[in-house]
C-alpha cells in the first residue's frame, strides 16, 4: 500500500476556538491507482492533501497516522520528510499562472528540484530530464526555453505537473488541478493525469469539487462532508448508485453522471456545509438531509459496509426496512 490513512483527524487552533477540519478519515491509495476525493468547499479536502505532505500551518493538531510507503508522515523527522516531499510524493496545486516564476524560463524552473534534490547531476544531463519530462506531459522538449506567460493556462498546468513529476515521485496529489482551466483544456490535463498513473505506476489522489472529472478519471472516490468520509467505494458505483444520501445530492448536482432520475433531483442541496467549529449533534449532514430520521440528530454514524468493496456513514445504509430504493 502506498498511502494508508487511519483515524486522521486534523484540528485547526482558531481565535473562535478549535477547529475540527478532518475527523476519523480513513482512505488508501494503491500504486497505479487513482482515487478521488470529492465534497463541497469546506469540507476538509486541502486540509486532508496538506497532511500527507505535513504542508499544514502550526495551528493544526494532527492525530492518527498517515503511512506513505509504510512510514509515518505525522512522526516522521525532519530528514525523512524532506526527502518524502521531494522524491515520495509531489503536489499539483490549483492556479498554475500563479505559481511559477514569470520571469524564469521554464526548463529551469523545471531543473530546480532535480539538481537541489540531485546535486550530482550535471546541467546536460538535468536538460535533458526537462525535456524529457515536458514530452511525457505532452509538450515539445522546446518549450524549455519559453517563459510562463508565453504558453496557454493547460500548457501552464501541464508544466506544473511536469515539475511535480521532476524527482519521480511515487505519489501524487492534485487539488483541483484543472478547476481554472476551460472544459477541453481540463479533459486533455485528466487524460494526461490518467496516462501517467498507468504509464508510471504512481498513486494518484485527485481533489475536486466537480463530480464528472473524478469519475472520468478515477478508480475509487471517497466523499467528503464536514470533515468526515461519508461514502467511498468503485468511482464507477458510487456516483451512478450512491448509498449516502449526500453523495446523491452531489450526484444529482451532476446529472450528466449521476442516474437522470437522481433522488433528488439535479438542483442539488440547500444551505451550506456546517461551520466545523459548530458542528450539529448526531449526522453532521441531518439538517440538509432530505431523508433523515429523528435518529440522525442523535446518532453520528460509523462508516458500513455498503456493497462488495464500498462504505457509508449512513443510519440508512444496512437497515433494509429504511434503506431508500
Ligand atoms: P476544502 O478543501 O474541502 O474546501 P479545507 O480543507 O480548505 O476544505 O477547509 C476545511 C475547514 O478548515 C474549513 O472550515 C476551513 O475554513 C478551515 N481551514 C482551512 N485552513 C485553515 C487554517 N489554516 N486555519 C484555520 N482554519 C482553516
Ligand atoms: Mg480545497
Amino acid at each position: 500500500m502506498l498511502l494508508r490513512i487511519r483515524d486522521l483527524d486534523v484540528t485547526y487552533r482558531t481565535a473562535a476556538g478549535p477547529l475540527p477540519a478532518v475527523r476519523g478519515v480513513n482512505l488508501d491509495v494503491n500504486a497505479g491507482q487513482s482515487v478521488g476525493l470529492a465534497g463541497e468547499s469546506g469540507c476538509g479536502k486541502s486540509t486532508l492533501a496538506a497532511t500527507i505532505l505535513r504542508l499544514q500551518p502550526p495551528s493544526a493538531r494532527l492525530s492518527g497516522s498517515v503511512l506513505v510507503d509504510g512510514e509515518d508522515v505525522l512522526t516522521m523527522r525532519w530528514g525523512p520528510l524532506r526527502a518524502l516531499r521531494w522524491a515520495g510524493a509531489s503536489m499539483v496545486f490549483q492556479g498554475a499562472l500563479h505559481s511559477l516564476n514569470p520571469v524564469r524560463r521554464i526548463g529551469q524552473q523545471i531543473a530546480e528540484p532535480i539538481r537541489l534534490h540531485e546535486p550530482s547531476v550535471s546541467g546536460a544531463e538535468a536538460a535533458r530530464r526537462v525535456g524529457e519530462l515536458l514530452e511525457q506531459v505532452g509538450l515539445p522538449a522546446s518549450r524549455a526555453a519559453t517563459y510562463p506567460h508565453q504558453l496557454s493556462g493547460g500548457q501552464r498546468q501541464r508544466v506544473m505537473i511536469a515539475m511535480a513529476l521532476a524527482c519521480r515521485p511515487r505519489l501524487v496529489i492534485a487539488d483541483e488541478p484543472t478547476t481554472a482551466l476551460d472544459v477541453m483544456v481540463q479533459a486533455q490535463v485528466l487524460t494526461l493525469l490518467r496516462d501517467l498513473v498507468r504509464d508510471l505506476d504512481i498513486g494518484l489522489l485527485l481533489i475536486s469539487h466537480d463530480l464528472s472529472v473524478l469519475s472520468s478519471t478515477c478508480d475509487r472516490v471517497a466523499v467528503m462532508y464536514a470533515g468526515r468520509i461519508v461514502e467511498e467505494g468503485a468511482a464507477s458505483q458510487v456516483f451512478k448508485d450512491p448509498r449516502h444520501p449526500y453523495a446523491a445530492a452531489l450526484a444529482g448536482a451532476f446529472p450528466l453522471i449521476g442516474d437522470l432520475a437522481a433522488r433528488f433531483g439535479p438542483a442539488g442541496l440547500p444551505g451550506d456545509p456546517p461551520d466545523p467549529r459548530h458542528l450539529p449533534t448526531g449526522c453532521s449532514f441531518h439538517p440538509r438531509c432530505p431523508v433523515a430520521m429523528p435518529s440522525c440528530a442523535e446518532t453520528d454514524p460509523p462508516a458500513v459496509p455498503a456493497g462488495p468493496g464500498r462504505t457509508a456513514a449512513c443510519l440508512l445504509v444496512g437497515d433494509p426496512e429504511r434503506e431508500p430504493a
